[in-house]
């Protein structure tokens, strides 16, 4: 299949749409987190009241970091090509909803994403589950393979892969995950010239 044929497409946001900034080595310190824990599944595991506090903690954390928020190279224009061509375009993210808002606000993309088709850590399972993918196929009636996962890590691969939908890969210059990766562009600019 070819890329430009593809009319649904889910992006990550995090390092996807925007200039990686997570220091997540640095979150897991302040919040006594494992170096090899992964840290939403670390704080689904706490009494509820210690995970309360440190998702807490988290969010002020995450919402600084969104509203300094910048676009990666070529994301503006290739969701705006995406929109023209009239695709469907939803968000899938490890964030919160609320924050993926105000990033998108940052970066000037929120009028092209409806939020209902926003998800974030508390409207689905995080990734790698493909839990959020699939709600968001049903809510677009269509069937998983007929979307693409857009992501720059793993979680997002692993993602897709589950759910039966295609993936790409950008924002790495190699591609480490060959298994998992149907297109891989260096780049959102890249991909938007893998469209036609
Ligand atoms: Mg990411």
């Amino acid at each position: 299949m070819n890329l430009g044929e593809i009319r649904n497409w889910v992006f990550d946001m995090d390092g996807t749409l925007t200039v990686a900034v997570h220091d997540f080595a640095a979150i897991r310190v302040a919040l006594d987190i494992p170096a090899e824990h992964d840290i939403l599944t670390h704080l689904a595991a706490l009494p509820a009241a210690e995970a309360a506090a440190k998702h807490a903690w988290l969010l002020e954390h995450e919402r600084d970091l969104a509203i300094a928020s910048t676009a990666a190279a070529g994301a503006v224009e290739l969701v705006r090509e995406l929109a023209g061509r009239g695709c469907r375009l939803g968000i899938l993210t490890r964030n919160a909803r609320e924050l993926a808002h105000v990033t998108l606000e940052a970066i000037g993309l929120a009028d092209c994403f409806a939020v209902e088709h926003i998800l974030g850590r508390d409207e689905a399972e995080p990734k790698p589950s493909p839990d959020g993918l699939l709600k968001i196929a049903r809510a677009w009636g269509v069937a998983p393979g007929e979307l693409v996962m857009v992501g720059d890590y793993r979680f997002d691969l692993d993602c897709g892969r589950a759910a039966g939908a295609r993936t790409v890969l950008v924002n790495l210059p190699d591609n480490p995950w060959p298994a998992l990766v149907d297109w891989h562009a260096a780049d959102c600019r890249a991909l938007q010239v893998l469209l036609g």
